[in-house]
């Protein structure tokens, strides 16, 4: 967001507040009310990248909405396609901040992973988004912007329409709950994207699971587990010192008590750090504890760490642990290795190339 332009963002408005903002605004010059609808139909329907695309309203209204508003519109500066078809954008927002975007595209779907901070606080040592630092939390409109911006690129491209969001690019989405909470209804009721079609992913923020839990939508859990240890866990990931682990598994459960709620398990399996046998049954337990779906996810190498997956014969133990115990199970391979695009991963190359000079 540009700190001098101080007009109201119409994507980080609810569909509500965008109604009642604009009738209000419509009203005072004398325009139909029909107006509102038009302008929220440019806006959901037809990706308007500006208030001079919506060609049904006059000249003069264009540019009244213009000047009353603004429709964030971050500037793509890197595009990078995968083999395999995964599509990174790196998206330059008006105050230069880099943020990615992923698109994924399956047999079935096409799932959106979005970014909900520049850079991340967190400082999760497996992380490449951790490790680059943090600048600052992304505006509502800045994280509905990059579900726009990518959909209009997979329309452009023959990709489909999306059909899944994830918050698992850089930040932790719980951490910056004043932007997310709007974000997700505007992706739900603006976009009319099904609230178990999102899923908010989090490395265990627990006022922000109860929240979670306590919005009427069924929004999905991931939480990035990672170990079912406590000691290791809090290596992995500091905030578990905060957060230890059995306030955190209350604060799941509560939120799978809410009637049909998906909850997953993200495990990133790093060898001889968190894939030792002992484990596979520890977090057999947790899962089952919680019903949740537990994805295994080898470890792909960051650019400051000489961290490497798990060997494949390990990480088909946890799977076969895991289901025997009764517990659903996928291993993932990570997505787009050839563009770097994992959580950061881009961002965290930049930063290497410039601390070394280059
Ligand atoms: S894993 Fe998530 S919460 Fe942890 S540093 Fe990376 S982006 Fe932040």
């Amino acid at each position: 967001m540009s700190e001098t332009d101080s007009r109201p963002d119409l994507l980080g408005m609810t569909p509500g507040e965008l109604d009642t903002r604009l009738s209000q605004h419509m009203a005072g010059r004398g325009e139909p009310d029909y107006r509102v609808s038009q302008v929220r139909r440019w806006i959901y329907e037809h990706l308007a990248a500006s208030f001079h695309e919506m060609t049904n309203l006059p000249v003069e209204e264009r540019t009244a909405l213009d000047e009353a508003f603004r429709i964030t519109e971050p500037e793509p500066d890197t595009v990078s396609r995968s083999s395999d078809g995964t599509v990174k954008h790196l998206w330059k927002m008006d105050d230069g901040e880099l943020i990615e975007s992923v698109l994924i595209p399956t047999s079935d779907r096409l799932t959106l992973c979005l970014s909900s901070q520049a850079g991340c606080p967190m400082a999760c040592t497996f992380c490449a988004t951790g490790w680059g630092g943090f600048a600052r939390q992304l505006t509502a409109g800045e994280i509905v912007a990059q579900y726009r911006s990518s959909l209009r690129w997979a329309r452009d491209h023959d990709y489909g329409s999306i059909t899944n969001v994830v918050f698992m690019g850089m930040g932790e989405p719980l951490a910056n709950r004043k932007a997310v909470h709007p974000a997700l209804t505007v992706l739900n009721s603006g976009f009319e994207l099904g609230a178990r079609r999102i899923t908010v992913s989090t490395v265990g923020v627990v006022p922000g699971i109860r929240e979670l839990a306590a919005r009427p939508e069924q929004f999905g859990l991931a939480l990035s587990l990672h170990s079912p240890e406590e000691a290791l866990r809090a290596e992995l990931i500091p905030l578990e010192k905060r957060h230890p682990l059995p306030e955190l598994m209350d604060a799941v459960k509560a939120f799978r008590r809410e009637g049909g709620r998906r909850v997953t398990f993200e495990y990133t399996m790093i060898r001889h750090i968190n894939d030792a046998e002992r484990l596979a049954p520890k977090l057999a337990q947790l899962a089952r504890d919680v019903q949740a779906f537990v994805n295994l996810i080898p470890f792909n190498p960051i650019p400051y760490q000489d961290w490497q997956p798990s060997r494949p014969e390990r990480v088909e133990h946890f799977r076969r642990v895991l289901d025997t115990a009764g517990v659903s199970v996928a291993v993932r391979e990570p997505r787009g290795r050839d563009i770097d695009a994992a959580c950061g991963q881009l961002r965290a190359n930049a930063l290497v190339e410039l601390k070394a000079g280059r």
